[in-house]
């Protein structure tokens, strides 16, 4: 019987799921599913890589749907589809490995108490992050649960680059610029060395833009630095997050509109960025077809900050040998990217509008200082993949960073 490999994406009201056989060296998708509406009725959604789909209401004798039943729906539904093979492992989003974690961590009693303990710091994820491995541990008692972190990537970064102007206190009690998005940096980063090797070796910018987004530099395969910080809101304006914010902002929400934490946490985290500006969508296709000038703005805002950004970034990497664009917005908003990377010659990146718009993989000059790439990410893959690694079997469609 083949090896399966689970990945959980766990999150407050849904978890994402997908099955992955390892056979003959190759790590191979074999189902992908959401259940979605936890904490209330949920529906169980999945289709299979061979194209059949499932769709239902979750075991309806119960009011409310919790983590543990939507695990045991995955495993009702592995067994009922015959995936043919053993769940030997099930990888896990986690978002926060905390300052300790720089790797993919077996779970066992222990170290899930350690996961706990970094709950304060990501109490919008990490705990539903956990209640899915509690719940895959009792759904899949003899697989091996692996923690996958979002911040482990950045974990090598030098003092000042984790670090905010605060007292040291702070920072020892583990106030400091995390960075988020490991999993997609270290993704494209290793699809990076498989298919440019030379450029992976150098100074390299990759943008995930998605409805999350951030950029990362990477040096010599190293993450140096982030836009994202202490929590997923800093940096880059994304689809409902605020992105960059001067803290006085938060000082007068609080002490002239009479703002708590949780009205804050709200407008930051659910009604800012491109939705709240533009008070039309969180989604770039929306705002793309939209003909509302606050739509435009929004678009226009985001633009200006990822060159902003880039233009920081190249200042800590001293140079730039290669930037990639990836996420939903990366990867497909072709307009947006035109954008981002035009009027950038003085800069060494020369981008090739028509290589651009046919989303071609290089997207920059022939003898562009800089390459331009779009490389698709695959954040579950990178999690089976590690999860496959700490268990000691091969796949070598992402190949370790040796
Ligand atoms: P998540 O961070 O939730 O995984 P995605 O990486 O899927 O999100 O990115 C979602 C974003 O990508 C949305 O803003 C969506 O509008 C944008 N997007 C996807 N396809 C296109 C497209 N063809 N043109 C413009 N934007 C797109």
């Amino acid at each position: 019987m083949a090896n399966l490999i689970l990945t959980i994406n766990a999150g407050s009201s849904s978890v994402k799921f997908s099955a992955y056989r390892i056979a003959e060296g190759q790590l191979t998708q074999l189902a992908l599913g959401l259940i979605d509406g936890i904490g209330a009725k949920a529906t169980f959604s999945a289709k299979k890589s061979d194209g059949a789909k499932t769709q239902f209401v979750l075991d309806q004798s119960h009011a409310t749907v919790d983590h543990k039943m939507a695990l045991t729906a995955v495993l009702d539904w592995l067994e009922k589809e015959k995936l043919d093979g053993e769940v030997v492992g099930v990888g896990h989003r986690v978002v926060h490995g905390g300052p300790v974690y720089a790797e993919p961590v077996l779970v066992d009693p222990e170290i899930f108490r350690r996961l706990e303990a970094f709950s304060p710091l990501a109490p919008l994820h990490q705990p539903y992050n956990l209640a899915g491995v509690e719940a895959a541990i009792e759904a899949f008692p003899k697989a091996a649960q692996v923690a996958c972190f979002d911040t482990a990537f950045h974990r090598k970064h030098p003092f000042i680059a984790d670090t905010f102007a605060l007292p040291r206190q702070y920072y020892d009690e583990g106030v400091r610029r995390y960075g988020f998005h490991g999993l997609s940096y270290e993704f494209i980063h290793r699809i990076l060395r498989h298919e440019e090797p030379v450029l992976a070796r150098g100074k390299v910018i990759v943008a995930h833009l998605g409805n999350g987004a951030s950029l990362c530099a990477i040096n010599a395969g190293k993450s140096v630095a982030s836009t994202m910080g202490f929590t997923a809101l800093d940096g880059l304006p994304m689809g409902t997050r605020c992105g960059q914010l001067d803290p006085g902002v938060v000082l007068y929400l609080m002490a002239e509109k009479k703002m708590n934490a949780e009205q804050i946490t709200d407008l930051l985290y659910k009604n800012s960025g491109l939705k709240g500006m533009s008070g039309v969508s969180n989604d770039m296709r929306e705002l793309e077809a939209s003909t509302e000038q606050s739509a435009r703005d929004a678009i226009d805002y985001f633009v200006s900050r990822v060159r902003r950004e880039i233009g920081g970034l190249c200042a800590v990497l001293g140079g730039l040998d290669c930037i990639v664009l990836t996420g939903g917005i990366g990867e497909n908003a072709a307009r947006v990217r035109q954008a981002i990377l035009e009027n950038m010659e003085w800069f060494g990146i020369q981008i090739d509008a028509e290589a651009n718009a046919r989303n071609e993989r290089i997207i920059s000059e022939k003898g562009s200082p800089t390459v331009a790439l779009i490389l698709k990410t695959d954040e579950e893959r990178m999690i089976a993949a590690h999860t496959a690694e700490l268990l000691g079997l091969k796949q070598p469609l992402v190949p370790a960073i040796s």
